[in-house]
């Protein structure tokens, strides 16, 4: 039996770390965050700068480190930020769909609900650099909209995969967490 690969997509504060850590400590997945890997560069990398202007990194930059990490977590997977671009999509599933069963779980969310989450991460203390810049949040969630939303739909009709498109919009994350789990049933 092949293994699963979860792709957890969505735009900036819809809930793709709190569900992915929900779902490991329920089943055990292996855990690939795109974003904490590039964080983990030294500061005075190209790719840290990028990413502190709010930029998306050249899908050439990740395909090394997304391979080295899918390679690293053998069995079934969770993928948190990535893909985020159409080259980065059509890649992973040229790539890895023949060897695992790829679930995509679009966290759905209206970007008032995205934005208003972002605040709360920041008034909690979660927040991070590039959280606290309006302006850089603002162009994360342009490049959302223009770049990944393109990826996210090709992948709703893209062969050899399961797409669920899951509203995570209730206060309760509990409520979303049911909706996320009944999706990947
Ligand atoms: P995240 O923690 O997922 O919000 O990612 C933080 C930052 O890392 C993003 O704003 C981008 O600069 C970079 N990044 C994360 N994932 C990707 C990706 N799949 N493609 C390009 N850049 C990414």
């Amino acid at each position: 039996m092949k293994s699963k690969m979860i792709l957890l997509m969505g735009g900036q504060g819809v809930g793709k770390g709190t569900h992915a850590r929900r779902l490991i400590a329920r089943d055990g997945y292996g855990y690939v965050e795109t974003g904490a890997i590039l964080r983990a560069l030294p500061p005075e990398s190209p790719v840290a700068q990028i990413m502190a202007r709010g930029e998306l990194v050249p899908d050439s930059d990740l395909f090394g480190v997304i391979a080295d990490a899918i390679k690293n977590n053998p069995g079934d997977i969770i993928l948190d930020g990535f893909p985020r671009t159409v080259g980065q999509a059509q890649w992973l599933v040229k790539n890895y769909a023949d060897k695992f069963d790829i679930r995509v779980v679009y966290m759905n969310v209206p970007e008032d609900i995205m934005l208003a989450r972002i605040e709360k991460r920041i008034r909690e203390g979660g927040g991070r650099a590039d959280d606290a810049d309006a302006a850089i949040v603002r162009r994360r969630l342009d490049s959302f909209w223009r770049i990944t939303m393109p990826a996210i739909e090709w992948l709703r009709t893209a062969q050899g995969i399961r797409f669920a498109d899951v509203d995570v919009s209730a206060e309760d994350v509990d409520v979303n967490f049911t909706r996320i789990s009944n999706a990947l049933d």
